[in-house]
């Protein structure tokens, strides 16, 4: 089951890329998670990507190509993924389809979890992210056991610099010009499933399952 999250950034993609990836056990990639890992270990391509992360901005399409396309091609992920933040141009989109048509593979959903903008920047501003093991929490609508402590590893919680809320605009800005064409390409493809994002948590994932078993 190959399966890319669509939506704007805050939608909830990768809360239910988790939730997907555990209950079929197939790897959660989320070129997000990839980036901040790298900028954590000071790489060349931390270095690079962070200039772009950090004004709400993609990073240029021939930094995240192959990387995911060296990811996908692992061995963990022949029973499929679940892509968290890629594509997120139509040349991604473009790159990754002819990845997979040279070994006659296809994507099987692109889910598409839609909130409105007003209700991103409040999601954004009480999201915590934990330091060491990158788990996401919101203040209200999913609260760690313990105030500022990560629930998985007692690491602790930060706000990330590119949620603050001008960066936030600019994000969703960016979201509309270049991601929001992929919700056309991946209809066109028919391939797209369109959840609503702005219920609970377990009730977006419950629809998912529901068209995830339903095929
Ligand atoms: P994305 O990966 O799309 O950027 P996240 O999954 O990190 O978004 O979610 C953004 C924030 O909103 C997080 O703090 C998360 O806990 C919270 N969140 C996710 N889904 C919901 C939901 N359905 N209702 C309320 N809050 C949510
Ligand atoms: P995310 O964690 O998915 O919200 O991504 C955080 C930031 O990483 C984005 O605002 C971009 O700057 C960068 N990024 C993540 N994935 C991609 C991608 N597929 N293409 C370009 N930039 C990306």
């Amino acid at each position: 089951m190959k399966i890319i999250m669509l939506g704007a950034p805050g939608a909830g993609k990768g809360t239910q890329a988790k939730k997907i990836a555990g209950k079929y056990g197939i790897p959660h990639i989320s070129t997000g998670d990839i980036f901040r890992a790298n900028i954590k270990n000071g790489t060349e391509l931390g270095k690079k990507a962070k200039t772009y992360m950090d004004q709400g901005l993609l990073v240029p399409d021939e930094l995240v190509v192959d990387l995911v396309v060296d990811r996908v091609n692992q061995e963990d992920c022949t029973k499929g993924y679940v892509l968290d933040g890629f594509p997120r141009t139509i040349p991604q989109a473009e790159a990754l389809d002819k990845a997979l048509a040279d070994v006659d593979q296809k994507i099987d959903y692109a889910i598409n979890v839609e909130v409105p903008d007003e209700n991103i920047v409040n999601r954004m501003s009480g999201r915590r992210a934990c330091v060491s093991c990158g788990a996401t929490y919101h203040l209200v609508y999913a609260p760690t056991k313990e105030e500022g402590i990560c629930d998985n590893c007692q690491g602790s919680l930060i706000l990330r610099d590119d949620d603050k809320p001008e960066t936030v605009k600019k994000r969703l800005n960016v979201y509309h010009e270049q991601t929001q064409p992929l919700i056309d390409y991946y209809t066109k493809a028919g391939v797209l499933v369109e959840v609503d994002g702005t219920i609970d948590i377990d009730d977006v994932f419950a629809a998912i399952v529901k068209v995830l078993e339903e095929a």
